[in-house]
């Protein structure tokens, strides 16, 4: 981990092309065969749009800032320009973690506000932060991507009472944890073809011990106050760990 300034950790053998480790899809970016860097000589609004809400949800967003120092302590620095790429995405597609590459791809059609840019970015970061911490087998189990999509769906905010809400899904009994399932299953879905029955005993087989793992948040942060204190807890952590 420490001296891989890349964090590319256990990816694909050299020269292979594997699917796309991402909650998402990228049919086209497949296609292309090709890693594309953060800053493209692209100048639509879309693209400038995406490049400065993400600035400011690195710069702002407790969830992110966490997440980068976490990252950074276990020796996978984020950089922006190399590990993240706003780009156009096919149907509703939102943002996805080439696990080939490092890189998080941002859907610059599709995420349209600073708050949506917010989860995308923390959702992503957490399946960045188990590559870098973990020998995550993307590609070949089900169980290690079923175990990196609950723990995005439960700690990022994908599942927070105000997006349930809007999904009128509120007055569910323990709406969080079925939330979080679903979500896993779907993500899943998305990038395997595999039945729904496979996908949902993966994400059952996972569930407990992943549900329960918080790190690097220590706590599951349900909104962005939550989020500062596990912000704070961390710093303090991290102070800790550095005097003895
Ligand atoms: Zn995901």
């Amino acid at each position: 981990m420490a001296g891989a300034p890349d964090w590319r950790g256990p990816g694909p053998a050299a020269g292979e092309r594997r699917p796309h480790v991402a909650c998402q899809a990228f049919p086209e970016r497949l296609a292309q065969g090709k890693p594309q860097q953060g800053f493209l000589p692209s100048f639509s609004s879309n693209n400038q749009s995406c490049q400065l809400m993400l600035l400011k949800t690195l710069q702002t967003n407790p969830y992110v800032k966490l997440l980068l120092d976490a990252m950074k302590h276990s020796g996978c620095a984020v950089n922006r320009e190399r590990h993240f790429a706003c780009e156009d995405c096919s149907g509703n597609v939102s943002g996805g973690f080439d696990a080939s590459v490092s890189q998080i791809v941002l859907c610059q059609n599709n995420i349209r506000s600073q708050a949506h840019m917010n989860r995308v970015v923390t959702h992503e970061l957490i399946h960045a932060f188990d590559h870098c911490r973990a020998h995550v087998d993307w590609f070949t189990n089900v169980r290690h991507l079923a175990c990196s999509e609950v723990r995005a769906a439960n700690l990022s905010g994908d599942c927070s009472l105000v997006n349930e809400i809007f999904r009128l899904h509120f007055g569910l009994k323990q709406h969080h944890q079925t939330c979080v399932r679903d979500r896993a299953i779907l993500s899943i879905l998305a990038v395997r073809n595999i039945s729904k029955e496979v996908a949902e005993k993966a994400v059952d087989d996972v569930f407990e011990s992943c549900f329960n793992d918080h790190e690097p948040f220590g706590r599951i942060p349900h909104n962005k106050t939550y989020a500062k204190y596990a912000y704070r807890d961390f710093q303090n952590r991290d102070r800790y760990y550095s005097n003895i």
